[in-house]
């Protein structure tokens, strides 16, 4: 039995292409769980799987896809049976080991969480890790005392995916959301998220001279990093929290620690890849209770197995809006 897979292969002078092949269950890695993939989506670290590597991919070929959703098919581990629905994103799956732009995927059942009530497979990739790890940044903020009320959050990188899930989960729970974005025509959309207020990225994406400016947001999910993370540090209002998820605006931080001194602000790092099973549940738990699901639909962008070298260019260049779902069949 012959399924579709996106291969990744790598030549002589180190160049990798991607293509749409055939390949064959026993070639599957042994494990404990075979899943009948349904649905896949594209992150940022999928650009990077898809493409030159990053450093991520360990051996080629390779099949990326850092996430998938879909149907146990077998499995010799008790905690699933043939027929239970599950998602799967994190623990380097579509990196160090083969992942979901396949229609089926071999797993070890440690890294699967049953599809949470009221999320659909299709629904589930929508969220994918971009959403998921949103939703941490959410959690890891209303653990640190943020509440509706007390002025506006911003969202950095605020049309890509991790920005999307996190600008309609904060306005849902009824927070001002100030959504910082590179392009001016995604303003519409981030206002039909729930944004508030559009922030264009050359305000912000800039150090300054100053360790402290005016105290405006009373919380951050920052998906850039970078100069950017560094301004925000010193426009936060007193006590506030900055939950640091992305870089995709850079790794290095040139920022000074007077934010942390003088107005007691707290800087979160966010982790979607080794999250325990338990805050796994609950989170998903969390998504399927505070992400309004035609917010959800409104940030789909349909897609294919075919599609995928292209959306993987896309994103490494930020120019993907929204979430991509990859049906894979
Ligand atoms: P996307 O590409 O969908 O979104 C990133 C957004 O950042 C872009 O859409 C763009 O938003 C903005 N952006 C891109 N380049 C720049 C730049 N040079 N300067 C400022 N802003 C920029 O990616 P994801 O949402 O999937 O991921 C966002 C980041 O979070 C990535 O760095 C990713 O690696 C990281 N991540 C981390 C996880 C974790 O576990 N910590 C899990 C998931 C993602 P706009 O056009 O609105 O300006």
């Amino acid at each position: 039995m012959t399924f579709n897979a996106l291969i990744v292969e790598k030549n002589d002078e180190g160049k990798t292409s991607a293509s749409v092949q055939q390949i064959s269950e026993d070639q599957l890695p042994e494990s404990d769980v075979t899943v009948a993939v349904e649905y896949s989506t594209v992150n940022y670290k999928d650009g990077l799987c898809i493409g030159p590597g990053g450093g991520l991919v360990r051996n080629y070929p390779h099949i990326p896809g850092i996430d998938f959703a879909g149907t146990v098919e077998t499995s010799s581990d008790d905690r699933y049976k043939p027929g239970d629905k599950v998602v799967l994103t994190g623990w380097r799956v579509g990196e160090a080991h083969w992942g979901g732009y396949a229609q089926k995927a071999r797993v070890r059942a440690d890294w699967l969480v049953p599809l949470p009530e009221g999320l659909t497979t299709r629904q589930a990739m929508a969220v994918g890790t971009a959403g998921f790890t949103a939703m941490l940044a959410v959690m890891a903020l209303q653990d640190h005392g943020l509440k509706p009320g007390h002025g506006p959050v911003l969202v950095t990188g605020a049309a890509g995916g991790v920005g999307s899930v996190a600008t309609a989960i904060l306005a849902n729970l009824g927070h001002e959301v100030a959504a910082v974005t590179g392009r001016p025509e995604a303003a519409d959309y981030l206002k039909s998220l729930g944004a508030t207020q559009i922030v264009p990225r050359e305000d912000i994406n800039e150090t300054t001279k100053h360790p402290l400016e005016a105290e405006t947001w009373t919380g951050c999910v920052d998906a850039v990093g970078g100069d950017m993370l560094a301004r925000v540090l010193g426009q936060m209002k007193y006590g506030a929290s900055v939950a640091a998820v992305g870089l995709a605006g850079g790794a290095q931080l040139n920022a000074t620690v007077i934010p942390f001194l003088l107005r007691g602000v707290n800087l979160l790092g966010i982790d979607s890849v080794m999250q325990p099973f338990d805050n796994r549940v609950k989170a998903w738990q969390r998504i399927a209770q505070d992400l309004p699901m035609d917010k959800l639909e409104a940030m789909i962008q349909p897609a294919t197995l075919s599609d995928l070298p292209q959306l993987g260019r896309d994103i490494l260049k930020g120019q993907v809006k929204g979430r991509v779902v990859v049906d894979v069949n």
